[in-house]
C-alpha cells in the first residue's frame, strides 16, 4: 500500500545516494551468476539465506506476505555459483599474500582438499582420505582439552553447526567458538545485563502494530536489509521509530524499499556522544513526563 506521507522524496532506486541501488545490484548479480543462472535461481527460491541471521524460506519468511530478498544475499550468491579455482595460484602462498581478501575471494572456490607441508612453497592436493587421515591422525594424538572447532559465520548452514558441535563433543572437547560469537557477545552481555535475558524477547512480526520501536546502536538496514520493509509494514500500522546512535545512520533516516518507495524510518534521531548512553539514560530519567489532557 502507497503512502506517501512516508516517502523521504521522490527520485527512485537511491539515485544520488551511496546505497541501496538494488536494480542496479540484481543487474550486477545476474552477470556475476551468468555461467549458471538456473542453479542460482533455484538457491534463492528453494535454499536458504546464508547472509544474516534473518533467515529465509526460499525467498518468504514468517513475518511478511511479500517477496524476503536483500542485495546482501545476491552479493553472496557467486559463493555458491563460481567455478573451481585454478590450482596454480596455489602453488606459491607469495603470490596469494600479495591478494586483497575479495581477490582471493574472486578466485574461486576450493574444488577438494589440499595440504602445505613445512617448507613448501604452496599446496598440494590431496585425496580425501588422505586429509581425513591427517586431521584424524593429529585429533588422535592430541589431547582432547587442546582440541578446538573454530568454524566460519557465513556460508553454512545451522545444521552443520549442529553436527560440528557434535562431533567436538564426540571428539571430547567442549572447546566449540564461531565468528559469530565473537560478534554478539557484546550484545548477548548487554542484553543480559539490561533484561535480564541474554537473547532477543519478541520476534519480527511483533514490531508490525506496536507503538514504538527504539534502536539503540544498531544498523538493520546494512546488516539485515529486509527489517527496513518490516519497519515499513510497522509505519503503515502508526508505528513511530526511534534512533540513538552516535552515527546518524543514513540508512535508518530513510530506505528505499523496492517493492515501496523510498521511505522515511526514524521519528526521531538521538545524536549521543561514544560512551553517552548513560548520560542519555539520565537525562530521560529525569525529564518529566510531558502533561496529559
Ligand atoms: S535480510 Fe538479506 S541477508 Fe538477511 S536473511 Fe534476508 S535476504 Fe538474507
Amino acid at each position: 500500500m502507497w503512502n506517501p506521507a512516508q516517502w523521504a522524496g521522490l527520485i527512485p532506486n537511491g539515485l544520488g545516494h551511496v546505497k541501496p541501488n538494488h536494480y542496479g545490484e540484481m543487474l550486477h548479480a545476474v552477470w556475476q551468476n551468468r555461467a549458471e543462472l538456473p542453479y542460482a535461481w533455484r538457491i534463492l527460491n528453494d535454499g536458504v539465506c546464508d547472509g544474516c541471521a534473518l533467515g529465509t524460506t526460499g525467498m518468504r519468511d514468517f513475518t511478511m506476505d511479500g517477496v524476503h530478498l536483500c542485495t546482501v544475499r545476491l552479493n553472496l550468491l557467486p559463493l555458491n555459483t563460481m567455478g573451481p579455482l585454478n590450482m596454480r595460484v596455489t602453488e606459491d602462498v607469495g603470490t596469494l599474500r600479495k591478494l586483497r581478501s575479495d581477490e582471493l575471494r574472486d578466485l574461486g572456490r576450493l574444488p577438494y582438499p589440499m595440504v602445505r607441508r613445512r617448507g613448501e612453497a604452496g599446496f598440494q592436493r590431496v585425496s580425501w582420505d588422505a586429509a581425513l587421515d591427517t586431521a584424524a591422525e593429529r585429533i588422535r594424538e592430541t589431547d582432547p582439552k587442546r582440541v578446538a572447532f573454530y568454524l566460519t559465520s557465513r556460508g553454512i548452514t545451522n545444521e552443520v553447526y549442529y553436527v560440528a558441535q557434535k562431533v567436538a563433543r564426540f571428539l571430547g572437547t567442549n572447546n566449540v567458538d564461531n565468528s559469530s560469537r565473537v560478534c554478539h557477545a557484546p550484545s548477548t552481555t548487554g542484553l543480559k545485563q539490561a533484561l535480564g535475558v541474554a537473547a532477543s524477547t519478541c520476534s519480527y512480526s511483533d514490531w508490525i502494530g506496536s507503538d514504538l520501536i527504539v534502536f539503540i546502536g544498531s544498523d538493520v538496514p546494512n546488516n539485515q536489509p529486509v527489517t527496513t520493509k518490516y519497519l515499513y509494514y510497522a509505519k503503515q500500522k502508526g508505528t513511530k521509530v526511534a534512533v540513538i546512535n552516535p552515527f546518524r545512520e543514513p540508512g535508518l533516516e530513510r530506505y528505499w524499499v523496492p517493492s515501496v518507495f523510498d521511505t522515511r524510518l526514524a521519528d526521531a534521531f538521538f545524536q549521543i556522544h561514544t560512551g553517552g548512553d548513560i548520560a542519555f539514560q539520565m537525562v530521560g530519567r529525569l525529564t518529566p513526563p510531558p502533561p496529559t489532557g
